[in-house]
């Protein structure tokens, strides 16, 4: 590329987010994100386009211009941005935002609050989500669970298209951490094991890429849910572009309370019924089933003017105020200040 007179875009995996207080600018390559100032907000989304590096920097005001060009130095430095000739900026459109995924249900939660002498309804409940074309399936024992229930239940996964799972059990000093490794040795599909209880945190290496990981924190119910931080963001494409459109934690989602309800999510108070009475089918056709997986963070207070919303998960069980569009009460953001309490 030529660099007389150039022009500076972003990469089309860096996206900008315009907050209250700031911006954020997502890598979605490197999984990475960066804080600028809002002023570069347009100056990077459209500005960019039209005027050179040069004009963009004539922009500034004098006191402000060294400032700038050392931001637009370090976008360079690091990769974020680029220069490019005139005639080369349509070869780099911006990020396509559409967002779909090829099954009415990507992901559900079961939650078990005592081990169960029969997996009859969550049996009943996989094999409808097999049907419904999920493949991604969180199992939450807030009680312990042995390892030859685990292998029954396994069993019914292996017969699916399930392809990925993650375990949260309540530790048991009975079950050593060899068991636990083994069966997950023997069950690929397991992608992480979360056991919590334990009496320190600390991570289990094994020969695969699974994850395990032993936390003090104990889990009690499903009250545990709707954490929001930092390390819950997520900088995939996939997730910013769902957070365009839809829910970043309900949309598409379905669970299975540990009394057999079908629900949005375990700790969302509205049943649709009985896994014994209704089938998946006809509750995902109701309107207020869709309706919680279609309010977006740009909709929900304090969220639509912060800067991390299409990297920040959701929550819409526990909501300050109650409110359908409250901000998650767990959230110890500030957008106003951009300070975390
Ligand atoms: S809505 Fe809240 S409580 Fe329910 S699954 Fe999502 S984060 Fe958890
Ligand atoms: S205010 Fe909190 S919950 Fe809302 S988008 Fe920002 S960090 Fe996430």
């Amino acid at each position: 590329m030529k660099k007389n007179d150039p022009y500076i875009l972003l990469f089309s995996c860096c996206a900008l987010t315009k907050g209250v207080t700031q911006t954020l600018m997502a890598d979605f390559q490197r999984f990475m994100f960066e804080l600028l100032p809002n002023e570069f907000y347009k100056i990077l989304t459209s500005t960019c386009r039209k005027k050179t590096y040069a004009e963009l920097l004539d922009g500034f005001d004098e006191a402000d211009r060294e400032t700038a060009k050392e931001y637009f130095e370090y976008l360079l430095a690091k990769e974020y941005a680029f220069l490019c000739d005139k005639d080369e900026i349509a070869l780099f459109p911006p990020l396509a935002t559409t967002w779909d995924y090829p099954a009415e249900i990507s992901n559900a939660i079961i939650d078990f609050k005592k081990v169960p002498a029969s997996f009859a309804m969550h049996h009943s409940f996989i094999q409808q989500l097999d049907e419904l074309g999920c493949c991604d399936i969180q199992f939450r024992c807030f009680c312990s669970m042995p390892v030859v229930k685990l292998k029954e239940l396994y069993a019914m996964i292996a017969k699916t298209g399930i392809y990925r799972t993650e375990l949260l059990i309540r530790y048991d000093p009975e079950v050593s951490l060899d068991e636990y490794s083994a069966f997950m040795n023997a069950t690929p599909y397991v992608n992480t094991l979360f056991l919590h209880g334990f009496p320190e945190n600390k991570a289990i290496t094994l020969a695969s890429d699974q994850k395990f990981y032993c936390i003090t924190e104990v889990l009690p119910d499903e009250s545990c849910c709707g954490n929001i931080g930092f390390h819950y963001f997520n900088l995939s494409i996939t997730h910013y572009t769902e957070s365009l459109h839809f829910n970043t934690c309900l949309n598409r989602k379905i669970s299975l309370s540990a009394d057999g309800h079908i629900r949005n999510c375990p700790s969302l108070k509205d049943s649709y019924g009985h896994i014994s009475k209704v089938s998946l089918k006809e509750v995902i056709r109701k309107k207020k089933f869709s309706g919680f997986g279609r309010i977006r963070k740009d909709q929900i207070d304090d969220c639509k003017v912060c800067e991390y919303r299409n990297v920040c998960t959701d929550c819409r069980a526990y909501t300050i105020g109650n409110s359908i569009t409250g901000k998650p009460a767990k959230c110890r953001y500030d957008p106003y200040k951009g300070v975390w309490l």
